[in-house]
């Protein structure tokens, strides 16, 4: 095994999303030195993605004042599924093409650099944990709200990656077996009620239902057009569907968040997502939520807490990792 210094200070932090890359310059306390985003491009294939994020990467760093040698390691954040031992990525839904890709193989020829793989969603949890809204603490769960739920999960400290490194796929865990028919095949996930395409998709249900509400004025009677911040907008204005739609979104998210609480009993839930914008219109009621689901005690111990880094907590979580846990890597 070999044990390498970081006495280079700098790391690089990478996200690579269905649509756009992010890329960060990052010290070894979290610090955030210099970024840039830039389309994915992923219809060109993965070895033309992989090498232009080599790139783009090595212009940042020539634009930062800092040589290659400087840069300690790589760490990037993929859609999964994925074997982040080694690096490859299984098949990623928002990634057509990629079967088998060896991501992490490929990105140290381009880059020269080692570098470690993980999952988008552990990559953003670690990076609250580590740099973010629940900085030093040692259990942690973060939750990401978008178009699916991401979640990942941290214990001791040190990321949970499971048996196959499949770990903390908190928005499939299910809160209703005959629930709505969800995109891993599965029924009832968490992701089914609490993603922000799920709160547009409740609104939607509603309205065809026959619910009257100031959203359908809002989209110009194209309900299609409906987003969870059309819903939050109507809610502000006190619309009924649009609170309706809002307190079961927080019933259910509630729940999905309970259950993890009473599994792991951490010190801290991180949600991220444009939802958290809501504010205490989202954290008040979805405390309460969860403490009606959970045990006093263990509840008296976890902050529900807002994420802070943005855009870039994946690009900074997945440079945490390989410092951190470069180990797992073989770095
Ligand atoms: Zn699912």
């Amino acid at each position: 095994m070999k044990k390498k210094s970081n006495t280079k200070k700098y790391v690089l932090g990478l996200d690579l999303g269905g649509t756009n890359v992010r890329a960060a310059i990052i010290d070894t306390s979290g610090k955030l030195k210099s970024y840039i985003h830039f389309p994915t491009e992923s219809q060109n294939g993965p070895e033309y993605v992989i090498k232009n994020i080599a790139l783009k990467s090595l212009e940042l760093i020539g634009k930062s004042g800092l040589s290659k040698k400087q840069i300690w390691r790589a760490g990037i954040g993929s859609p999964g599924p994925m074997d982040s031992k080694k690096g490859i990525i299984m098949g990623a839904v928002n990634l057509p093409g990629w079967k088998r890709v060896f991501l992490k193989d490929t990105l140290e020829k381009f880059l020269g650099v080692g570098v470690g793989v993980d999952n988008d969603a552990n990559c953003a949890a670690y990076g609250e944990r580590w740099a973010g809204a629940a900085k030093g603490a040692s259990n942690v769960v973060g939750i990401t709200l978008g178009t699916g739920v991401g979640g990942g999960i941290i214990i001791d400290g040190r990321l949970v990656r499971g048996a196959n490194y499949n770990a903390g796929e908190i928005g499939h865990t299910s809160l209703n077996p005959d629930g709505r028919l969800c995109k891993c095949g599965a029924k009832g996930c968490l992701e089914m009620y609490a993603s922000a395409s799920a709160i547009a998709e409740s609104a939607r249900e509603a309205i065809r239902g026959g619910a009257s509400s100031i959203m359908t004025e809002a989209v110009r009677g194209d309900i299609k057009k409906i987003t969870s911040k059309t819903v939050y907008e109507a809610l502000l204005q006190n619309d009924k569907t649009a609170e309706n739609v809002w307190n079961e979104f927080i019933k259910y998210l509630g729940a999905g968040i309970a259950n993890q609480i009473n599994g792991l009993n951490p010190e801290a839930v991180v949600v991220a997502g444009g939802v958290i914008n809501a504010g205490d219109r989202l954290f008040t009621p979805l405390r309460e939520a969860v403490r009606r689901q959970t045990f006093a005690l263990t509840f008296s111990a976890v902050k529900i807490v807002p994420a802070q880094l943005g855009e870039f907590a994946g690009a900074i979580g997945a440079a945490g990792l390989v410092i951190n846990e470069g180990d797992f890597y073989g770095l």
